[in-house]
């Protein structure tokens, strides 16, 4: 090692990076983790653990609708924001103490404090301390972005601001149509906000399966979110009433609160990368190899810095990856195929694999199985309501490349379907897979008549 004070210098203790420093620590190198802001980075601090806290607080205002069709009164509800964010709070700080004694019991030496490289195998830290690394692996993450600035930008809040907001907004605004806007829309409009969320494209959720966006959109809406489309916000002025929203079509809304969540920027500012002569990608992202190396030999890249696949689980998988690679002596790629996703929003959204458009353009014969229909539940409840399942088979092997989901519980639904389809199942598989009886999920074993069928007479 040489000159090194250690072997491996992490920058950056999020999912990827706490979990490469605990291994790496664990095959014996001498790891530093330094950290600006709080341990646990943005998944545990300010992104899906809080947002799934948010999501269970916001869910019992239709557990309490619903349950008058089975017989019960329920009586006058209230909820109180200022309890929810510091049960939150709470929870949020145990965790963080979790993962620092976690790197203190692998001997990972934490430094609070903001890092910079000064030259490939120099790192300073913020007292202007300069440690020599062997290897240096950057895990910084991404941040909130807005897009172009716009007049009365400083009355909005992006969802780091969300989770400590004192007061939660009678009405709110949310600008954008990915994961974080219509998590967000569900979970305000179950906590009583009133919600309009603007989208500048045709149907929110671009890049999923065109049904599930479809079927999210209604299901939105029946649920009172104002969703509009073709449209973005111009400007944002305060007025005695609240904050004056003007739309791109000259509409304006009057709300308490504006959001905008309009995507994420990987982390590369001023960390001294192009210093070190490391490559970053027209996208912002640090370009990396199968193994996560960047164009520098000694330093390495993982998570949404990299702006590969953005989810916690796959910055894990790559931050594992990275150590028994260069630590462990077993070089590992990350498989960054059929990563299984979910939106968290009312209803749940959760997929695995090609939607019916990716496999259309990727296979020769593709065969389509959907269903939509009403969940048993809502019968009694008479929530207007329905789910959504879809499969998508690859017409020539008859293996099931695509599961699509819209409806209670998909994410957990998807998790153990992802498995199927890891492990290569067909539709046949599914087809001799006995049912579970009553249960929304028996659909996915009992879709027998093709919806669709593509490219099959050129086939035949
Ligand atoms: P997304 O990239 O998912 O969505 C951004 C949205 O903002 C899109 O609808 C996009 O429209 C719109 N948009 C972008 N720029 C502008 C603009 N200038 N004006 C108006 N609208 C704009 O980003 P998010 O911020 O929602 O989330 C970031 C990432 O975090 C996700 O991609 C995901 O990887 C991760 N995440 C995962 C979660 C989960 O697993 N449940 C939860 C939250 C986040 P268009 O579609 O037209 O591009």
């Amino acid at each position: 090692m040489g000159d090194h004070d250690v072997d491996l210098f992490v920058i950056g203790a999020g999912s990827g990076g706490v979990r490469a420093a605990r291994v790496a620590a664990g095959y014996g190198a001498r790891v530093m983790i330094a950290e600006e802001y709080r341990v646990g980075g943005t998944c545990v601090i300010r992104g899906c653990v809080p947002k799934k806290l948010l999501v269970y607080a916001s869910r019992f205002s239709d557990e309490f609708e619903d349950a008058a069709g089975y017989g019960w009164s329920v009586g006058k509800v209230t909820f109180d924001w200022a309890t929810l964010i510091a049960n939150k709070d709470r929870e949020i700080a145990r965790l963080e103490a979790a993962y620092t004694t976690t790197l203190e019991r692998h001997n990972v030496e934490i430094v609070k404090s903001r890092a910079t490289i000064e030259d490939v195998h120099t790192v300073r830290l913020a007292t202007g301390a300069r440690i020599r690394a062997e290897t240096i692996l950057v895990a910084t993450g991404a941040r909130p972005h807005h897009g172009t600035p716009i007049a009365g930008e400083k009355y909005v809040i992006s969802s780091n601001e969300a989770f400590h907001l004192k007061k939660m907004p009678r009405r709110i605004l949310i600008q954008g149509g990915g994961y974080i806007a219509v998590e967000f829309a569900s979970i305000f409009n179950g906590l009583g906000s009133e919600v309009t969320l603007v989208y500048r494209g045709e149907k929110i959720l671009r890049g999923f399966d065109e049904d599930v966006r479809e079927h999210l959109m209604r299901e939105l809406g029946l649920r009172g979110i104002k969703v509009l489309t073709h449209k973005i916000v111009k400007c944002i002025e305060k007025v005695d009433r609240g904050l004056d929203v003007a739309l791109s079509d000259n509409a304006q809304i009057i709300v308490d609160l504006t959001m905008f969540a309009t995507g994420r920027r990987p982390n590369v500012e001023g960390l001294g990368l192009e210093r070190a002569g490391v490559k970053i990608s027209e996208r912002n992202g640090i370009v990396v190899d199968a193994y996560s190396k960047t164009s520098i030999p000694n330093i390495y890249a993982v998570g949404d810095v990299t702006d590969r696949v953005n989810l916690t689980p796959v910055a894990i998988r790559e931050g594992h990856a990275f150590a028994d690679t260069v630590f462990g002596g077993k070089p590992t790629r990350v498989d960054h195929s059929n990563v299984p996703t979910a939106v968290f929003s009312e209803p749940e959204v959760g997929v695995v694999g090609l939607s019916e458009a990716q496999a259309v353009e990727k296979l020769d014969t593709v065969d389509i199985y959907k269903n939509s229909f009403r969940p048993m539940k809502a019968t009694l409840s008479g929530r207007d309501t329905r789910v959504f399942m879809k499969l998508v088979v690859d017409g020539n092997t008859n293996k099931v490349v695509g599961c699509h989901i819209v409806g209670p519980d998909a994410a957990e639904l998807v998790q153990v379907v992802a498995i199927a389809i890891t492990m290569g199942a067909t539709k046949a598989d599914f087809d001799a897979t006995m049912a579970v009886h009553p249960t929304a999920a028996e659909e996915l074993v009992t879709m027998r008549e093709k919806a669709i069928s593509y490219g099959r007479a050129a086939a035949e």
